[in-house]
């Protein structure tokens, strides 16, 4: 009889490796200095944008709580400034999973009404599987939501956020200092890369595009754009981004009218061949990003 290794000592095991990947790699918070108000810091997960203003400090996303504490370290390596407000781009873990850690009382959670929604519901699930408590749960949410847009006025800035519609999930919102002409896309742009499109989350590829026009009339040639993910973009850039998704669009729009299957599209690489060696190498591969315009557009 062949002796079973006990589980218990697989998952001690398993923790071990794991604890000791995760030393491995430490996470490191970066700081790219976009104007002399605002920063863009990355760690693990979405990029957060920093604006430092008179007397505050107005923070776009959080990535994941166990990094919170080194976030707010480097933070204050800019500027002891309180934060006060805190504004979510959407819901996704990596960019909302510090919430809780930011939010005192003087801090107010600001979000899109679907952010809100969509954090509370899966804030749910895990406190029926006990995995967080009722107060955490709390704190994890929006306390201010809109519909469309609102606009911020802090000191000389003003500070405008405005909801796209079914781009990368239901709920994304760009923020844009007009003074400073810095742009946060949040998720709606991811440069250098194929995007990620939630199409479980409302994320549509239609939206996505259009998430993309509507950015481009706001900014100009000297804004400089934070993306959800990515290196800080301009707006050329993104114009040349946004053309190799509408193509992309167009060629698998015809793939779709020609009866092609989900499965022709997933292997049928001449569809994104040309783009491939640009943007195909990050979390979504061309055979993942296929997979999404197929299933978004066919609808
Ligand atoms: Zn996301």
């Amino acid at each position: 009889m062949k002796k079973k290794t006990p589980f218990l000592l697989v998952l001690v095991l398993l923790m071990i490796c794991h604890n000791s990947n995760a030393q491995k790699k430490e996470v490191v918070i970066k700081i790219d200095t976009l104007s002399p108000q605002v920063f863009m810091l990355t760690g693990q997960g979405g990029n957060i944008g920093i604006y430092i203003g008179a007397e505050h400090i107005f923070m776009i996303d959080d990535q994941f709580a166990r990094l919170s504490e080194k976030i707010k370290g480097a933070i204050s390596g800019l500027s002891k400034k309180p934060i006060t407000k805190l504004f979510n781009t959407h819901m996704h873990g990596d960019h909302s999973g510090g919430n809780a850690n930011f939010n005192t009382n003087s801090v107010t959670l600001i979000a899109q009404d679907n952010v809100r929604k969509r954090i509370k519901a899966n804030q749910q699930a895990k406190l029926e599987k006990q995995e967080v408590t009722l107060e955490n749960m709390q704190k994890m949410l929006p306390e201010i939501t809109f519909s469309n847009d609102i606009t911020f006025h802090e000191g000389d800035e003003t500070i405008m956020a405005f909801h796209v519609h079914n781009a990368h999930t239901d709920g994304d919102a760009m923020v844009y200092f007009m003074n400073n002409n810095v742009l946060h896309m949040g998720d709606t742009y991811f440069s250098g890369r194929y995007p990620y499109i939630d199409l479980k989350s409302g994320g549509s590829v239609d939206g996505y595009i259009a998430a993309h026009r509507k950015a481009l009339l706001v900014i100009n040639e000297d804004t400089k754009i934070i993306p959800g993910h990515g290196r800080p973009s301009t707006k050329k850039e993104l114009e040349s981004y946004v053309a190799m998704l509408e193509d992309i669009r167009t060629k698998i729009k015809q793939a779709i009218a020609s009866g092609s299957s989900l499965d022709d599209v997933k292997g049928n690489d001449t569809l994104t061949k040309i783009y491939d060696a640009n943007y195909g190498n990050g979390f979504i591969n061309p055979e993942r990003l296929r997979s999404i315009f197929y299933t978004s557009l066919k609808k």
